[in-house]
């Protein structure tokens, strides 16, 4: 008898990405219109809220689906979610990157306030860590966390929050004295404001969160003081690779719509798909997902195991994903050639999902500037 293939999916997750599945076809006649929202869309978060799926999203403490977050479950939903909608998709992911560090470090009353209503979608999340005049560099935030007794006081602005406006709380980075910490803050807090926007290519629920002498109860502070950094990267060891799951999703999901069409329209008396140039198109960008599938896995599978140990496997996998998504829904609007440029259509608005990909939760060029000083380490032993 054979050895049974090591690659294969366990039943666990294959049940998990039959559910998503299941989402995708009851929603997919709204992605549409869910994908050009700037706010929240309310039947899809509804269908997401009804699908049990967030759950994946939250320690099983909590109404979790496992006892603590399983990176290789959450990359394998956004595999799914991403195909059909980058709102369903972000909304579902963002349940975890927003309350991670709180699922992790919070006071035990904070996050029984909170987790059980993450997992059920009855609040969103949202973690708060751009400012307008900082982006990768984060040690340059400027927002302030004081503490005054029994309260933080937190004041600054941070913009192109996702969920911004929508969100029940927002876990914001600051600056206090010298260190740098993590503190919930209810969006009805007294002093929150946001303002809407901006627009992107891809519309998104996005905003700026001004916090004007903000007051909460020390017990918000998420870890001790001086935590924020070791609990953002714990939030991004458990999350960046599902970013690259994300990615294989909408890639695989471009190439399907690039493959039919290509099948379909005749020119020159044969379908496109038998003119050399135009199938080389299509199995070069098969080869680019099944490769960016395969370094997603095996990252997410490593990260299930050790999420801070294997963060350079999962930012190997973010940007291959991400750069290989970008790559294959290009080349599918060229196979689809001027219907590829139709707004509305679903290449079109894949082609605009794409982008913001290489950008978000790591840009490519950061990764790989980590990325060089890891590897420079391990072949030399020496380096930063
Ligand atoms: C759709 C979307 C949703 C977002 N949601 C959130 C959110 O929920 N919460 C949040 O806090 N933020 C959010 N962001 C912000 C996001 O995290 C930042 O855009 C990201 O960190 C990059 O910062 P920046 O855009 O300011 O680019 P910059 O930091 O200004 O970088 C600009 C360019 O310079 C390159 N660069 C920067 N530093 C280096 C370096 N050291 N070496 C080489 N190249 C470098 C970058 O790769 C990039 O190409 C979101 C962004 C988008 C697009």
């Amino acid at each position: 008898m054979r050895d049974a293939d090591p690659f294969a999916e366990p039943e666990a997750y294959a049940s998990l990405r039959r559910e998503a599945t299941a989402l995708c076809a009851a929603v997919e006649p709204m992605a549409d219109e869910a994908d050009e929202a700037e706010t929240l869309h309310a039947g899809m978060a509804a269908a997401l809220r009804e699908s049990g799926l967030a759950r994946a999203t939250v320690p099983a403490a909590y109404g979790g689906r496992s006892e603590s977050v399983d990176p290789r479950a959450v990359t394998t939903v956004r595999e799914v979610l991403m195909g059909t909608s980058a709102h369903l998709d972000s909304l579902f992911g963002m349940q975890g990157v927003g309350s991670h560090a709180l699922g992790v470090a919070g006071s035990p009353e904070l996050r029984e306030q909170w987790l059980p209503r993450v997992a059920a979608l009855e609040a969103l999340a949202a973690l708060a860590l751009t400012e307008p005049g900082t982006g990768s560099d984060l040690r340059n935030v400027s927002t302030t966390i004081r503490d005054v007794g029994d309260r933080l006081v937190v004041d600054g602005v941070k913009a192109f929050i996702t969920n911004a406006g929508a969100a029940a709380f927002y876990t914001v980075l600051g600056r206090e004295g010298d260190e740098y910490s993590l503190v919930l803050v209810p969006a009805d807090a007294d002093g929150l404001r946001v303002v809407s926007g901006p627009s992107l290519i891809a519309p998104h629920i996005l905003g700026e969160v001004r916090l004007g002498a903000v007051e909460v109860d020390a017990s918000h502070r998420i870890g001790p003081p001086g935590a924020g950094f070791k609990l953002a990267l714990a939030t991004l060891a458990v999350f960046r690779v599902s970013v690259a799951g994300a990615a294989v999703g909408l890639a695989a999901a471009a190439l399907e719509e690039a493959t039919r069409h290509a099948m379909t329209r005749e020119q020159f008396g044969a379908p496109l798909a038998k003119l050399g140039g135009v199938s080389q198109l299509l199995a070069r960008s098969w080869v680019d997902v099944e490769a960016a599938r395969a370094i997603t896995y095996r990252a997410a599978a490593a990260a299930r195991v050790d999420p801070e140990g294997a963060l350079h496997l999962s930012s190997i996998a973010k940007v291959a994903a991400t750069e290989a998504a970008g790559e294959v829904v290009d080349r599918c609007v060229q196979v689809m050639g001027r219907f590829g440029l139709v707004r509305g259509s679903k290449i079109e608005r894949l082609y605009r999902n794409a982008r913001p990909m290489r950008i978000y939760e790591g840009s490519t060029e950061v990764i790989l500037d980590s990325l060089a000083r890891r590897l420079q380490r391990e072949v030399t032993g020496r380096g930063s």
